[in-house]
């Protein structure tokens, strides 16, 4: 059964990659950015309270998150594994994410963690062309995922769930490695 994490900065290809691996196995990949951007196209009162926070690139209080992803891991499609990516970004939601799988008797069975040079991500993001993509927001982003969301690289290494991945490849390279890993 696949449940995975993502981890990594942004632009270092978790969604095109975590999208992928949860095709090939046939799980919901799980987006906390896909689902507060859809919410605030759709102006719920979720997205109303997230689009200031994600404008300026700081991470969206906890308190709308956690019920979000609670709810969306005990949905039926979640029962046979997915892949999460975006979440968990801080140690506060790690924790809540580890006594939540233990609550549903889950378990995640590893963490991928793409690593990617600054450089690399720049210049990616910036080609990407989403709203919270200019220089000022992508400088910010960097800074919240070294300060809040890198510790989580040692909380799942002492879990012993990490893998570190080399994400500054082709796009086909990094996906064959995964495989690899999934099938070892
Ligand atoms: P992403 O699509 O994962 O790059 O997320 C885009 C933005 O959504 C981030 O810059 C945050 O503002 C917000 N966001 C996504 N996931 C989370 C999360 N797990 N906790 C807090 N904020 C989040």
């Amino acid at each position: 059964m696949t449940k995975l994490i993502f981890l990594g900065p942004p632009g270092a290809g978790k969604g095109t990659q975590g999208k992928i691996v949860a095709d090939r196995h046939r799980i919901p990949h799980i987006s906390t950015g896909d689902i507060l951007r859809e919410a605030i196209s759709n102006q719920t009162p979720l997205g109303i309270k997230a689009k200031t926070y994600m404008d300026k690139g700081d991470l969206v209080p906890d308190d709308l998150i956690l019920e979000l992803i609670s709810e969306r891991l005990q949905a039926e499609d979640a029962k046979d594994g997915w892949v999460l990516d975006g979440f968990p970004r801080n140690v506060s939601q790690a924790d809540f994410l580890s006594n939540l799988l233990e609550k549903l008797d889950q378990k995640c069975n590893g963490v991928i963690n793409l690593d990617v040079p600054d450089q690399v991500l720049m210049k990616r993001l910036l080609g990407r062309g989403r709203k919270d993509d200019n220089e000022e927001t992508i400088a910010n982003r960097l800074h919240v995922y070294r300060e809040q969301t890198a510790p989580l690289i040692d909380y799942y290494q002492q879990h012993h769930l990490l893998k570190t991945v080399n994400g500054n490849r082709q796009l086909e390279e990094v996906s064959q490695e995964l495989e690899a890993i999934f099938n070892a």
